[in-house]
């Protein structure tokens, strides 16, 4: 890959990673603030509902699963910047061929090719079925 398209990647990496941290940081407030606010309050004056709390505990793991989403997208593109800088970039980590152009502009930070892609999804698939 030349160097003015790696550093056009990277742009876009960078930019993806900004708006992701940006996303996960206001999430993290959004899960952690409902606990935060009752730790600081008045105990006392907390009516406890059992419903209310189950709610509670339902909404806050949701958005810690989008947390943890978040961050695998984040290693990925922490990932991919780093093979841009040893210009591994856009080969396959699997098999070593390019990955097509149409699938990085679409998953900038993926870092197999859909062929592997698709042999690994069959295979998790296939474990998923079978117990
Ligand atoms: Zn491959």
């Amino acid at each position: 890959m030349k160097v003015a398209e790696l550093a056009q990647y990277k742009q876009i990496l960078l930019d993806l990673r900004k708006k992701l941290v940006g996303n996960v940081t206001f999430m993290e407030d959004e899960a952690l603030g409902k606990s935060r606010q009752d730790a600081s309050g008045d105990l006392s004056n907390v009516p406890i509902h059992m419903a209310d709390v189950g709610t509670d505990n339902y909404d806050r793991d949701l958005t810690i699963g989008l947390i943890q989403n978040g961050e695998e997208e984040l290693k990925a593109i922490d990932n991919a910047l780093e093979r841009i800088g040893n210009k591994t970039y856009g080969t396959c980590e699997e098999c070593g061929k390019k990955i097509a152009k149409a699938r990085l502009a679409a998953l900038p930070y993926v870092n197999n090719c859909i062929e592997c892609q698709r042999l690994e999804e069959e295979g998790e698939e296939g474990e998923e079925e079978t117990g």
